[in-house]
């Protein structure tokens, strides 16, 4: 018999790291790879519209009513490290800050960068999370899948994916990312990796408003210009739609202020590309994704 565990009419707003977001009509968080099987062969079974995600670190969820299941990775988080080889095999639900200290403790460099990153492996990969010149694809050997329409389970090899700038190949495919092979170069400095990484929290903790709800950078650079930048220069810096503001810290951040609704984010989202647009004559692409609107 299938086992599975689905919840119904679940408010998404603390599964998001900018609190946000409506409700859903299914909910499930399988704790192991044959348990989200089971939940995709149900959904595929009944023509249920499903959406996965991870840390929501990356999400804005409309605050209307979603036909359909949310599916969360979180609690697939079984994860693997050979020092020795600096082959580190985790699942989707593993948090980017769990393997920078993981590598850290066991002397393997290349993952410093990862630390201030709320995001799991599966939301990395596919969006090649990455902090100045670093990025996810970077390190990767290989990613597990499981097709959502047909249920096929295979692997894909780093070769076989092109990735760029906040872009992976499963933001255009029916892919979901069930784990993935990394390589980290082993044997390095312990103390000197682990000094690099407490530097990093702090660089970013320092320069980003980390004290409140937000999903980090909302819009990618464009070629030669920083988007901050260019919402600073717009006179945007502080700016609020209702509970939501332009970050004073980082002007690149919209942080929830005060109970902010999805909507008012949104138009945020919306006037700010306006604004640049005229000031500056560059559109801004959101990197934020946005599910319902
Ligand atoms: C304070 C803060 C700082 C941040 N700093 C950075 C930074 O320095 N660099 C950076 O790149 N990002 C940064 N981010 C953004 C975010 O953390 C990353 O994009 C992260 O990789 C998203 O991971 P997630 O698990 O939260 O993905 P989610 O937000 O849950 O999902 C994002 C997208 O990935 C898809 N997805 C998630 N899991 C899977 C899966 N298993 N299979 C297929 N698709 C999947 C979802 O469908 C969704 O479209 C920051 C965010 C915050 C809040």
């Amino acid at each position: 018999m299938m086992k599975f565990n689905i919840q119904k009419n679940i408010n998404l707003l603390s599964y998001t790291t900018i609190k946000v977001g409506g409700q859903t009509e299914y909910f499930s968080e399988p704790v192991n790879i044959s348990e989200l099987e089971n939940i995709l062969k149900w959904a595929n079974d009944k023509n249920i519209n499903c959406q996965i995600f991870g840390a929501g670190s990356n999400l804005l969820i409309s605050g209307n009513v979603w036909k359909g299941l949310f599916i969360c990775t979180k609690k697939l988080k079984a994860i693997n490290l050979n020092p020795e080889t600096g082959i580190l095999e985790a699942e989707s639900g593993v948090m980017l800050p769990t393997i920078s200290n993981l590598l850290a403790k066991n002397s393997c460099k290349g993952g410093e960068w990862t630390i201030g990153i709320p995001g799991t492996v599966g939301g990395a990969i596919f969006m090649n999370a990455g902090y100045g010149d670093f990025s996810i694809s970077k390190h990767l050997v290989s990613v597990k899948v499981i097709d959502i329409q047909t249920l096929n389970i295979f692997n894909i090899s780093k070769k076989d994916l092109t990735f760029t700038y906040r872009f992976s190949p499963f933001q255009k495919n029916k892919l979901i990312i069930l784990s993935a092979k990394f390589y980290f170069e082993p044997g390095g400095d312990k103390d000197l990796i682990t000094k690099i990484t407490k530097a990093n929290l702090k660089k970013k903790t320092d320069s980003q408003p980390y004290h409140l709800p937000s999903f980090g950078s909302v819009f990618k650079n464009p070629d030669n210009y920083y988007a901050g930048k260019l919402i600073e220069e717009s006179g945007l810096k502080g700016f609020k739609v209702g509970g939501a503001q332009v970050s004073t810290i980082h002007a690149n951040f919209i942080v929830n202020h005060l109970e902010a609704s999805s909507e008012e984010i949104y138009q945020l989202i919306c006037l700010i590309q306006e604004k640049v647009q005229q000031k500056k004559g560059i559109f801004l692409h959101p990197e934020v994704r946005m599910i319902g609107f």
